[in-house]
């Protein structure tokens, strides 16, 4: 074997494979980069979803000639200088080896300009050699066009996913990394079609609303240095990944499996096991409690107090969802509005337009825009090209009507009941609304709040049974269940083994005394406990108290007189999270007049 030092070329190709996997990533690098030169206005343009052609301008501080030849070299870097630099970091760079990856990759293009310089610069990269450097005229900032991406390798070329899915990630991400920077205007044009544009906003929950489009319940904790702020949805607008959930630390955009656990187990009982909520945390603490330097593509941190953190988080998201009361947006939980490529009538209508399929369906139309056209970059473009994908979507059209905070100020007590119907509903008028009930959800909320609170108070109250159910199970069944003695007890029950394959059950829980007990013993002892259950014990007894309470509660079928439901609705108006049953359904749900009538088709 031969050992010899690599050339630069060939150590940015293989940098590159860490930093740069996909347009998209270039696409980051890129924002970021403008992010960092204090940029107000930043543009993307794609053409075939990154991979024929990507451009990012901003208006930030620009580049001198020598600094524009420099930002391509290894390791250059105007943002650190030592490493103590990266513990009071706050720009968003700081390795100096994006533009250099790119460029080992790529064609690439920069033109820029200083604003208190009178002329632009042009440099050209080609596979990370520079080829020509040139004065041009050119506005302050700086924009850098990407071709040709994974032209001399060809093995990640081979691995590029669809222009589609390309598209629809860089504009998540964009929108997602526009929430830490608000005041920032942020447009994205793909194959000349603008798929996204943020306006500048005055606060990250104003610019959460145009791109969050369920009933987000405002969070805020200040504690211990840290702060945190943020919006989580209603248990019912869960996903079944965490994608719409966005992290963000100190201004950073991060994956975090830490705080994206805190924020689900703030849900308590409410997410299911694949289910995670919708909304955003932001969260600012001293920097050097934070390490930003733990992952190539900076899209990880790493936390010097993680179990603060996860208890601030969790404490913070738990408060928000206990909030949760009245009414929320109906939308079903598999069509998120923004996140995901799920086809949602919301993703359908602002589904970027059939230019994806021109070469295909209509290879003779010309382009009607040019995508790289100078007037489409500088904004402006024709109003045809403009759709106004946010702004405004989150009003409906499902039939509810939706505020910001689902929580404020609904109050059951001040429905006017009408009937039951379907079994299970209660339907009431609240002044020009129809408001309808789950009876079951709702009674399983109170149930479940009681049983926490006396469980929290150690007095869970055990009915003694005048004769002792005997309960036949299997043996193994009855071993698990003894098992869960102890948890049993503190909730109510109190059973002894009769024989291998019976239990004695000589008392239940207080709240459970008329049901049947013999089933919910059943199904506990059915569940099989994982080897380290005792660690997750609080959990457990949780997910039994939302099944006692779901047993103890009022059924489909059961009828309800007025004064049980008006006793209901007081019960509810003093319950925490009113909004949601224990399992995250939600308990009511509202129509306006307006969605009535267009039932009816008076509103032509
Ligand atoms: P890093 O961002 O980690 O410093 P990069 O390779 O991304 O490394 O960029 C190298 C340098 O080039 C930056 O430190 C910055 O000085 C300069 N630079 C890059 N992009 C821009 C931009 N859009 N505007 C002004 N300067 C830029
Ligand atoms: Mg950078």
């Amino acid at each position: 074997m031969k050992i010899k030092v690599l050339p630069d070329t060939v150590i940015n190709q293989i940098a590159a494979g860490e930093v740069v996997e996909r347009p998209a990533s270039v696409v980051r690098e890129l924002v970021d980069n403008a992010i960092d030169a204090g940029a107000t206005d930043i543009f993307v343009a794609l053409e075939g979803g990154g991979h024929s052609r990507l451009k990012v301008r901003d208006n930030g501080c620009g580049m001198s000639k020598d600094e524009a030849i420099l930002a391509f070299e290894r390791h250059a870097t105007s943002k650190v200088s030592a490493i103590e630099d990266l513990s009071s970091l706050a720009t968003l760079g700081f390795r100096g080896e994006a533009l250099a990856s790119i460029a080992a990759v790529s064609k690439i293009q920069l033109k820029t300009r200083e604003r208190e310089s009178e002329i632009g610069t042009q440099v050209t990269f080609k596979g990370g050699k520079l080829t020509d450097v040139r004065a041009v005229p050119w506005n302050a900032g700086t924009e850098i066009e990407v071709e040709h991406l994974f032209f001399n390798t060809p093995a990640r070329r081979k691995f590029l996913k669809s222009p589609r899915s390309e598209v629809a990630r860089i504009r998540t991400w964009l929108a997602h990394s526009g929430l830490a920077r608000p005041s920032v205007r942020y447009r994205l044009v793909s194959d000349g079609d603008e798929v996204l544009h943020l306006h500048p906003a005055d606060s990250i929950a104003e610019r959460a609303k145009s791109i969050f489009s369920s009933d987000l319940i405002t969070i805020s904790l200040v504690e211990g240095g840290v702060s945190i702020e943020g919006m989580v949805s209603h248990p019912g607008a869960a996903l079944s990944d965490g994608s719409g959930f966005v992290i963000l630390v100190n201004g950073r955009l991060v994956t975090d499996k830490l705080i994206l656990k805190a924020a689900r187990e703030g849900y308590d009982s409410m997410l299911k096991d694949r289910e995670y909520p919708v909304g955003y945390i932001s969260l600012t603490l001293p920097s050097d409690h934070v390490d930003v330097n733990v992952h190539p593509q900076k899209s990880e941190v790493r936390f010097r107090h993680p179990q603060q953190v996860f208890a601030l988080v969790q404490g913070a998201v738990t408060r928000g969802v206990r909030a949760i009361r009245g009414p929320v947006d109906m939308r079903p939980r598999e069509a998120p509005s923004f996140f995901g490529q799920t086809s949602s009538s919301l993703a359908m209508r602002y589904e970027p337009a059939p230019s994806y399929d021109n070469s295909s369906v209509a290879p003779a139309l010309p382009t009607p825009r040019g995508l790289f056209d100078t007037a489409e970059y500088r904004g402006e473009s024709s109003r045809a090209a403009v759709r106004e994908v946010f702004s405004g979507y989150s009003e409906g059209d499902s039939g509810s009507k939706f505020t910001s905070n689902p929580s404020v100020n609904f109050k059951f007590a001040e429905l006017r009941y009408v009937g039951q119907v379907l079994e299970c509903y209660l339907v009431c008028e609240l002044g020009e609304r129809l408001v309808v009930v789950d009876m079951h959800a709702a009674h399983e909320r109170v149930n479940y709040n009681k049983i926490r609170r006396a469980r929290a108070e150690r007095s869970l109250s055990t009915q003694k049974l005048l004769i002792p159910e005997t309960v036949r199970l299997t043996e193994e069944q009855v071993v698990q269940l003894m098992e869960q003695e102890d948890l049993l007890r503190e909730l109510g029950f109190e059973i002894s083994p009769v024989s291998a394959e019976t239990v004695s059950v000589k008392g239940v829980p207080a709240v459970t005394a008329h049901l049947d007990c013999v089933a919910l013993l059943k199904e506990c002892a059915a569940e099989p406990l994982a080897s380290g259950w005792r660690d997750r014990l609080e959990e457990r007894i949780d997910h039994i108290a939302a099944r006692v309470a779901c047993h103890a509660s009022v059924r489909s079928g059961d009828l309800l007189n007025k004064p049980e439901v008006y006793a209901l609705f007081e019960q509810l108006d003093e319950a925490e999270a009113s909004g949601a049953c224990p399992h995250g359904r939600p308990v009511v749900t509202e129509f306006s007049r307006e969605a009535v009538e267009r039932w009816f088709g008076r509103d032509r």
